[in-house]
């Protein structure tokens, strides 16, 4: 730290991104990415005619892909958002709607930035404690008179609460913003999207980085009504206006357009979750069920960093959280069968090592 750093930053925890090491090849479970590369017509999408416009701005309006997006969701255009990532679209909630007498309120255990935007922005955060096995009571939000913001499925234990609680929810905090951070929703999940057009105080936020193969384009998109896409549209020309590259843009309509594609992918990552999980199961690990792309699991008598340490040794990686209510636990990445294997022949070597 510098001795020019405001004196309202000293104190921030900033957010820590799993690992991306450079030095060498890991079967990588850590991060959530896709195991699948895009679609063959994305290559083709964002291709040199698209490279040789870029000494020009992209459109920061990005109408073509909220275009697209629209018909997809069937919505509108102007109830759709675009951010550099989903994380951006945080950023932009926190920003907008958050306040020293607007507090925020979140699961105890959840995406980890979610403390850190609340920091950044000095609020008032309520951090509401998940029930038994991390389960999120609904109840527990109705009528809190706060900003909400729950991920669902919830991150980092792949637990889905249903469209009807999710309701419930908004319908009871009619003066506040309730965002439902639906990263996960497409392996497996029921999106509450069909509710945004029944309540103005209800934002649903998606990302391109899982389920459609993206993560290093950084796309996320936010619903919404029409206020709140204001809303956030004033945060984004305060900060950034074309915060979304041509390139992407262009890779993100070919995505739409070869949505089977990326269902495929998805449905084989469902197989290769229940396989993973039945195999664990053998083993004697406990693990949540799950709606992700990636599972919550821990094995009695063997400490989850020690798990995560010794499966990096042998070139698996996974996520790992020193934080005492989660130290046991690991979340891995449901990646591909081969890579499922690899992870599950290493977890069977550590089992005996450490017996
Ligand atoms: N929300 C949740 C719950 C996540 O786990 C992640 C991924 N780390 C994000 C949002 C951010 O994803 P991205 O910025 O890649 O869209």
């Amino acid at each position: 730290m510098s001795r020019f750093l405001s004196a309202r930053f000293t104190n921030l925890e900033a957010y820590v991104p799993g690992e991306q090491p450079q030095d060498m090849q890991y079967v990588k479970l850590n991060t959530n990415e896709s195991p699948f590369p895009p679609a063959p017509a994305v290559l083709e999408a964002v291709n040199a005619a698209e490279i040789s416009r870029l000494n020009l701005y992209p459109d920061p309006e990005g109408r073509a892909l909220r275009q697209k997006l629209a018909e997809h969701y069937e919505v509108n255009a102007e109830n759709i958002f675009l951010a550099n990532g989903s994380d951006e679209l945080l950023n932009f909630f926190f920003m907008a709607f958050c306040d020293g007498e607007r507090g925020v309120a979140f699961p105890s255990v959840s995406y980890g930035f979610y403390p850190v935007y609340a920091s950044l922005y000095q609020l008032p955060a309520e951090e509401i404690p998940l029930r038994e096995d991390f389960r999120l009571e609904p109840s527990d939000y109705c009528g809190i008179g706060k900003n909400i913001v729950i991920a669902n499925p919830n991150a980092p234990t792949g637990r889905i609460i249903g469209v009807e609680d999710i309701e419930r929810i908004v319908r009871s905090n009619p003066d506040h913003v309730v965002m439902i951070d639906e990263a996960y929703i497409d392996f497996g999940g029921e999106s509450c999207l069909p509710l945004v057009g029944k309540y103005e105080n209800l934002l649903v936020c998606q990302t391109f980085s899982k389920f459609r193969s993206l993560a290093g384009g950084r796309l996320g998109f936010a619903v919404g009504s029409p206020g709140l896409i204001e809303d956030l549209d004033k945060m984004k020309y305060s900060t950034n206006s074309y915060n979304i590259n041509r390139l992407t843009m262009a890779a993100a309509i070919a995505t739409i357009d070869h949505h089977e594609y990326y269902a495929a992918n998805s449905r084989r990552i469902q197989e290769n979750r229940s396989y993973t999980v039945k195999e664990l199961d053998k083993l004697g690990f406990e693990t949540l069920p799950s709606k992700a792309n990636f599972i919550f699991t821990r094995c009695s008598g063997l400490d989850g960093g020690a798990l995560y340490r010794a499966l990096k040794s042998k070139g698996v990686l996974v996520r790992h959280w020193d934080r005492e209510a989660i130290a046991n636990w690991c979340r891995v990445t449901i990646g591909s069968r081969e890579q499922m294997d690899v992870f599950l022949e290493k977890v069977r070597e550590i089992l005996e090592e450490v017996s």
